[in-house]
C-alpha cells in the first residue's frame, strides 16, 4: 500500500490519553498547529480512576473545570488506610490541611473523562484523528520529523510531518519500547489484578467517594474506589510470587485474596462482579532517555509509577503542561533541540521521583509513616504536599529525613492504624 504524505504541523502527538491532550491543548492555546493521533475509538476503557487534589491545576489550564464540575463523577474528599486487621483509619481529608477549591477532587470514569478531554483538545484547536494507530516516528539525520500512521478502514498508511513530536502513547511506550529506552524498576515490580462491582457498600456522607487502601499482609494492597452509578472499581497490587503462589487464574487469585482481606471481603459482600478481570504486568517502568531533537516523551510513555498514591493522571497531565511550554519555546527559537527540554526533563523526573520515594516507603516494612511524623511533625505539611501533588517545589529535608529515619522494625501497616488526618499523616 501506499504511503501518502499530508500537512505539515508544528506537532504531532501520539496518543489521545490524559498526557497527550494536555500536550496538544495546551500547545494550542498558544496558537501552534497541533496535530493529535490517537489508535482507538472513543469512549474506550481505560484504568486510573481517582485523581489527587493537584489535578484540578492542569484541569483549570485545559478549561475543563465547568465539565468537572458538571460531571457525574463521585467528589473525593479523602483518602482513608485499612490495616490487615480490617481497622480503617480516620479519612484524610484534604480540605483540612488545603484552604482552595482543589481540595475536592473527584473519582473518574476514565471512559467519559478521556472522551472530555479529547473533545476539549478538538474545540481548541487540535486536528485531532481516531483510528490512526501511530507505527513509526520519521527520523532524519538524528532528528525526528514526523509520523508514519496506519489509517482505519484500509485508508492505508499516512505520514505526517511537523518540526516536533511528542509521544504520549501510554504503556504502549511507542518510543521508549522500540529504541530500547525502557527500564524496569527492579524496586517496584508488582502486578495488578482488578474489576469491578455494582452494589458494593459505600460509607455514609463525605466518605462515600474516598479512596481506601487497604493493606494485605506485607504483601501489597487492594484499592476500593467509588465511581458513578453505583459502580466500585476494586484491584489489588502485590508481587507476582505471592499473587500467583498457587495457580495463575487472576479470577481465582482475586476472588482468595478479597476474602483474605476483612474490609474488601466486607464492602464487595453481596455486590456484583460486573466486568471481567484484569491484569496488570511489568509494572513501575521508565525510559533512560526523554527528549532529543525534535521529540520528547511525555506521561505513560516516559514513565509509569506504582498507582498507590493515585498520581499518573496527575503527572501525565502535568508533564504534558510542562512539554507543550517547552516545546512551545524551542519552536520559538526556530531548532527543536534537545537542549529545549532539558527543564522539561528536570521537573518531570523531580516531580516522579518524589511519589516515587514515598511508595518505596509504602512498601518498606521497616517503615511507619505515623511514627515519623510523631518524630518530626515539622515535615507533616511537606508529606501532604506529595500526598496532594504539590510535588514541584523543595522537598529535601523530608526526603533526608525520611532516608535517616532510624529503623525500628515497624511493619508498613502500622501506617494504617495511625489517625491520618488533622496533620498526622
Ligand atoms: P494513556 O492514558 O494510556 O493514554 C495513551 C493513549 O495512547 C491511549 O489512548 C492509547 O490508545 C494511545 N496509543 C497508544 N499507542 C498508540 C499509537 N501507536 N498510535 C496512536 N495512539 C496510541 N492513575 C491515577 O491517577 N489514579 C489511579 O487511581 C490510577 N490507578 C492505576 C491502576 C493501575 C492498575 C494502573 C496500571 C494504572 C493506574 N493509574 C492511575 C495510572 C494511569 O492509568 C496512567 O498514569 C495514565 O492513564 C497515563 O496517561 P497517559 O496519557 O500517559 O497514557
Amino acid at each position: 500500500m501506499s504511503t501518502r504524505h499530508l500537512q505539515e504541523y508544528d506537532a504531532v502527538v501520539i496518543g489521545g490519553g490524559p498526557a497527550g491532550c494536555a500536550t496538544a491543548t495546551v500547545l494550542a492555546q498558544k496558537g501552534r498547529r497541533a496535530l493529535l493521533l490517537e489508535r482507538d475509538d472513543f469512549p474506550r476503557y481505560h484504568i486510573g480512576e481517582s485523581l489527587v487534589p493537584y489535578t484540578y491545576f492542569s484541569l483549570e489550564r485545559l478549561g475543563v473545570l465547568p465539565q468537572m464540575r458538571q460531571s457525574a463523577f463521585p467528589r473525593k474528599y479523602s483518602v482513608q488506610f485499612v490495616s490487615v486487621t480490617g481497622q480503617a483509619s480516620q479519612p484524610f481529608y484534604f480540605y483540612k490541611t488545603i484552604k482552595h477549591p482543589c481540595a475536592v477532587t473527584w473519582q473518574v470514569l476514565r471512559s467519559d473523562f478521556d472522551q472530555m478531554l479529547l473533545d476539549n483538545a478538538r474545540a481548541h484547536g487540535v486536528d485531532v484523528r481516531q483510528g490512526a494507530a501511530v507505527r513509526e516516528v520519521l527520523m532524519e539525520g538524528g532528528r525526528a520529523v514526523g509520523v508514519r500512521a496506519e489509517l482505519r478502514g484500509g485508508a492505508g498508511s499516512v505520514t505526517f510531518r511537523a518540526r516536533c513530536v511528542a509521544d504520549a502513547s501510554g504503556r504502549a511506550t511507542l518510543l521508549a519500547g522500540r529504541q530500547g529506552w525502557k527500564r524496569r524498576d527492579p524496586l517496584l515490580d508488582k502486578i495488578s489484578i482488578f474489576t469491578y462491582f455494582k452494589g458494593a457498600k459505600r460509607d455514609p456522607g463525605l466518605d462515600a467517594a474516598a479512596t481506601t487502601v487497604a493493606y494485605i499482609d506485607r504483601k501489597g494492597w487492594f484499592w476500593y474506589i467509588p465511581l458513578p452509578n453505583d459502580v466500585v472499581s476494586v484491584g489489588i497490587v502485590a508481587d507476582a510470587s505471592h499473587l500467583y503462589r498457587a495457580g495463575r487464574d487472576p479470577q481465582v487469585v482475586f476472588d482468595r485474596e478479597a476474602a483474605g482481606c476483612r474490609w474488601i471481603r466486607e464492602h464487595i459482600e453481596g455486590a456484583r462482579q460486573i466486568d471481567k478481570i484484569r491484569v496488570t504486568g511489568e509494572f513501575s517502568y521508565n525510559s533512560s532517555v526523554i527528549a532529543g531533537d525534535g521529540f520528547c516523551l511525555v506521561g505513560d510513555a516516559f514513565a509509569f509509577l506504582d498507582p498507590v498514591f493515585s498520581s499518573g493522571v496527575f503527572l501525565a497531565l502535568k508533564g504534558g503542561e510542562i512539554a507543550a511550554d517547552a516545546i512551545d519555546a524551542a519552536l520559538a527559537s526556530g531548532d527543536v533541540k534537545e537542549a529545549h527540554f532539558t527543564e522539561y526533563e528536570n521537573q518531570v523526573r523531580y516531580g516522579l521521583d518524589s511519589f516515587r520515594k514515598l511508595v518505596l516507603k509504602f512498601y518498606d516494612h521497616e517503615f511507619s509513616f505515623g511514627q515519623f511524623i510523631r518524630a518530626h511533625p515539622e515535615l507533616h505539611p511537606q508529606l501532604v504536599d506529595i500526598l496532594v501533588g504539590n510535588v514541584y517545589k523543595d522537598l529535601q529535608p523530608l526526603f533526608d529525613a525520611m532516608e535517616s529515619f532510624a529503623r525500628d522494625g515497624a511493619p508498613m501497616e502500622a501506617a494504617a492504624r495511625e489517625p491520618v488526618n488533622e496533620g498526622k499523616v
